[in-house]
């Protein structure tokens, strides 16, 4: 043998877990459980360098490969006392596949190869069951034909299928000898016929064919596919092991079995898993037989059960994570084959997480590194109660989480009225546009036909928090008849249903949701995440209702209270438009004195809940018209009154509205007389609002309550503006607090959501105490695109055709957007050291994007109150500088 860099094949114990690169996880897992004396069957690994030797070349064996084989085979043939091909004492292996990741698209594994007549004779005597050793051949003739050689599977079951029903028999383990015999003939013809060859009887040429075979499957189709999806790359090559075979279909008092060192799917820690006696390879996991939960297995052979959870703790504790493990039981004797770290639910990630801390096992920051932020997602939104025993009618793409039942209705004014009159309802569409997202915003919860986790219905939701499913193509939705069908069911306009926007499914009927309380393993992480966090998290919250549930998920302030939500409501809304439709100033005074204590209260209730944390109160920012009537519903109604000559004072009313309409028009609102602009020309509103906050603060400040306001003026795009408006509203508060006889901190600051302020940041910073990154409108401005129009008609498409690599509007665009941040951060903070900095667009609730903040050097982001969680655990782990969101169970 050459040097060691030409060493392609190791033996079981000449490997380790650190050897994954080389060995696959399969091999360097196998090598490690034999390091640490598991029983596990002995054998050799080929590496991944001998796979991408052969596929560089074509498909050429590497030098000297054989020659190695054999030489391991050899030591194997000592270790086990037997000998390959040798009737006498027959060594059987298994071939499997295993790269340095799992990967389900490559070869399946190759189960009792080195079988013959001859050997299977052998196998018949010194088992003393023929049955066994027809069972093995039948299989292997099955596994090698469909997988080396590529035969179509059907063809293999419709002979088992006619001999099951030739016996009267359910299933192929309770044919008989003669039966079996029948098979395997059978199957030997279907691989002549297939191949025009007979199966080759020597056991070396079925290995060198098998090997040859899994370096192949590393480009077969599947392979390729999933390593897209899961972003592995294409050079790795997979390596491959042979394994001395244990036979866990050697009669009743074999089997095989998986295993779970805990609960994959809560995490409590007992051991889970299934059992199948008499059986082999994948009969476990294949559900076409009774499997014994391993709870019976305990009762049935407690000293099995007994072995197995030794074994299970010896490798967590080792590996010091949830393992899944394979084994197999031969005539009484324990195998693992298998161990890796256990795919599992959001709920066991956290619960494993903290348990395995708590236990030592880990460091609390490794268990905050454990969890990604997606799983958090699975648990903070309402799910449909696990206990709940109903089939879905259909299924779709789960593209925003949470769980909701309602009337079904089919656009979005019926959606918008219906819920109006207090009714739950969901809506279902085709697909959606803008022209949906009122329908939208009235709904519980929303499902589109169409469309995939990019489309406008799934952008919008998970915008608006609302669970939605998409592209449920099971559901045949007729939007002109008012129905769909699905399942073998009608549901009719106003029928009720469920969905469940966390796994996709539709189903008929209300079904009890349950609202998840934050489990004591998850405040525990999260208290441990905190620990880590340099940045802080905050919510947006425009009511009390979400301030409390803000604070109760571990917010440490309010980073955006959007005012203009208060004056939509409908109790004030009358109010706000006769104050806009005022004609002198004295009568928009009265309107605003009207106004001022129903704001105060709305100030007080937010602030009274976020008692000693600071809260950031936007004042208002959308163009007055906003708050008027719908233009056409005036014009219809209009009409309608003029052709039945209607009530002549409310033509009137209308023709007034309709003017002030017309001199409030823009074409382009979302650049128009909006934001900072408002407060120039209309600074009564705003003086308005800063008596509010600041009468409200003082209030309380009186009850022993500690608020800390910070006023917050939108859209600013130059210092000049700033300014002006510091003018106009820094009196106000002063005043208050004279009148009131005492005093309250409060700040000015403003938003950053226009290039120029980003620009001109350092200006900026000389008239604002902090800064709070607008992310949505200073990517709308950045890029030059309104949101609405982007996600209606082009963004969809930008995404498939990739163009963009990202929706800009879910994770912050870093060359653009995040270039203007680092500009405002870096030149507002030499203007003022201790200027503070935040975000409350939608980004600060994306993990991607609070990895971004941190390494930006923000103080704080602002999300919505249910995500705080999600992002406490981001920003933990964007302080370890790890990637949040990083995949840590691959
Ligand atoms: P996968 O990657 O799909 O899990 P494996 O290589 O683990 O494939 O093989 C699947 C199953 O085949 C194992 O769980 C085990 O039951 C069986 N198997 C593999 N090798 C052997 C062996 N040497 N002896 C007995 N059974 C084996
Ligand atoms: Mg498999
Ligand atoms: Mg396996």
């Amino acid at each position: 043998m050459g040097s060691t860099a030409d060493k392609l094949v190791f033996s079981f114990d000449e490997g380790g877990r650190d050897m994954a690169d080389l060995l696959g996880g399969k091999g360097a897992g196998v090598a490690e459980m034999t390091r640490i004396g598991l029983p596990v069957p002995p054998g050799f690994t080929i590496t991944t360098e001998a796979c991408r030797r052969f596929l560089a070349s074509g498909g050429r064996v590497p030098t000297g490969l054989w020659d190695q084989v054999e030489a391991a085979l050899l030591k194997l043939e000592r270790a086990t006392g037997k000998r390959f091909g040798d009737p006498a004492n027959p060594l059987l292996v298994s071939v499997r596949s295993g790269a340095r990741f799992s990967m389900p698209g490559m070869m399946d594994t190759l189960l009792n190869l080195g079988i013959n007549d001859e050997v299977a004779e052998g196998m018949a005597r010194l088992s003393g069951s023929r049955r066994f050793a027809l069972d093995l051949h039948r299989r292997f003739i099955q596994l090698y034909g469909k997988i080396v050689c590529g035969i179509d599977g059907d063809t293999f079951e419709a002979v088992l299928t006619a001999a099951r029903r030739a016996a009267g028999v359910s299933h192929e383990h309770d044919l008989d000898e003669s039966a079996l015999a029948e098979v395997v003939e059978s199957f030997k013809r279907i691989y002549r016929s297939a191949t025009g060859q007979p199966l080759p009887a020597d056991p070396r040429a079925q290995l060198r064919s098998a090997i040859l075979a899994v370096f192949s499957s590393w480009n077969n189709d599947r392979a390729r596919t999933y390593r897209r999806l899961e972003r592995i790359p294409d050079h790795l090559g997979t390596a491959c092991n042979v394994q001395m075979m244990v036979f866990g279909n050697l009669g009743e008092g074999s089997g095989t079995g998986v295993l779970f060192t805990r609960n994959p799917i809560d995490g409590s820690p007992e051991l889970f898993g299934d059992y199948l006696a008499g059986s082999q390879g994948e009969d476990v996991v294949a559900g076409s037989r009774a499997t014994l939960p391993l709870s019976a297995l305990r009762a049935e052979a407690p000293a099995l059960y007994e072995q197995l959870a030794a074994s299970a703790r010896l490798l967590e504790r080792h590996y010091a994570d949830l393992q899944d493990i394979e084994f197999t039981v031969e005539r009484g004797s324990l195998y693992i084959l298998q161990t890796r770290s256990a795919k599992r639910t959001g709920e066991a990630a956290v619960r494993v997480a903290v348990d395995l801390a708590e236990e030592g096992l880990i460091a609390r920051p490794v268990a905050v590194s454990r969890v990604e932020p997606r799983q958090i997602e699975q648990l903070i939104h309402p799910r449909v109660a696990a206990d709940v025993d109903a089939e879905p009618i259909g299924k779709g793409v789960p593209a925003s989480p949470g769980a909701a039942s309602g009337q079904a209705v089919f656009d979005a004014d019926t959606a918008e009225s219906w819920a109006r009159e207090g009714r739950a309802v969901i809506l279902v569409r085709i697909e959606t546009s803008p022209d949906d997202v009122h329908g939208m915003i009235a709904a519980r919860g929303v499902v589109t036909a169409t469309g995939g986790t990019a489309s406008h219905a799934a952008l919008v939701a998970r915008g608006l928090g609302r669970p939605c499913i998409v592209g449920a193509t099971e559901l045949e939705v007729n939007l002109s008849a008012r129905r769909l069908t699905a399942g073998g069911v009608t549901v009719e306009e106003g029928d009720e249903i469920t969905i469940d926007g966390t796994n996709g499914a539709v189903y008929l009927g209300r079904l009890p949701t349950v609202e998840p309380v934050p489990s004591e393993h998850l405040q525990t992480l999260l208290r441990w995440a905190d620990e880590l966090s340099r940045l802080e998290v905050w919510a947006n919250a425009d009511y009390p209702r979400d301030a409390a549930r803000a604070r109760q998920n571990g917010a440490r302030g309010i980073g955006l209270c959007r005012t203009e939500h208060m004056f939509m409501e409908a109790d004030r809304l009358p109010v706000v438009r006769a104050m806009i439709m005022a004609d002198t100033s004295e009568a928009r005074a009265a309107e605003l004195a009207k106004l001022l204590p129903i704001q105060r209260g709305d100030f007080a209730g937010i602030f009274e809940i976020m008692d000693g944390l600071p809260v950031v109160v936007r004042l208002i920012d959308p163009p007055l018209h906003e708050f008027l009537p719908d233009h056409d519903g005036l014009i219809e109604e209009l009409a309608t009154l003029r052709a039945s000559g209607g009530d002549p004072a409310r033509m009137a009313e209308i023709e007034r509205v309709l003017g002030r309409l017309e001199e409030l028009r823009e074409s382009n609102p979302m650049l128009g007389l909006r934001g900072v602009r408002l407060s120039i020309l209309n600074p009564e509103i705003t003086r308005m609002q800063v008596r509010a906050i600041m009468e409200a603060a003082c209030d309380l400040a009186g009850r022993g309550i500690d608020v800390r306001p910070k006023i917050m003026i939108p859209l600013v795009g130059d210092l000049a503006e700033l300014r002006a408006v510091r003018a106009e509203l820094e009196p106000v508060a002063e005043a208050v607090q004279a009148e009131k006889g005492i005093r309250v901190p409060y700040h000015f600051g403003t938003m950053i959501e226009l290039p120029r302020a980003a620009l001109t940041a350092g200006d900026i910073a000389r008239a604002a105490e902090f800064f709070s990154f607008g992310t949505n409108d200073l990517t709308q401005t950045t890029f030059g695109i309104s949101r609405d129009d982007a996600e209606r008609h082009f963004i969809v498409q930008y995404l498939e055709r990739g163009i963009l690599a990202r929706n800009p509007f879910e994770t912050i665009d870093p060359g653009g957007v995040g270039r203007l941040m680092r500009i405002a951060v870096e030149e507002g903070r030499q203007t003022r050291p201790d200027l503070e900095l935040g975000i409350c667009g939608e980004h600060g609730g994306d993990p991607e994007s609070i990895g971004f903040c941190h390494r930006l050097g923000l103080d704080y982001v602002s999300c919505s109150p249910y995500r705080v969680p999600v992002a406490r655990l981001a920003a933990a782990q964007a302080a370890m500088g790890g990637a949040a969101g990083a995949s840590t169970t691959r």
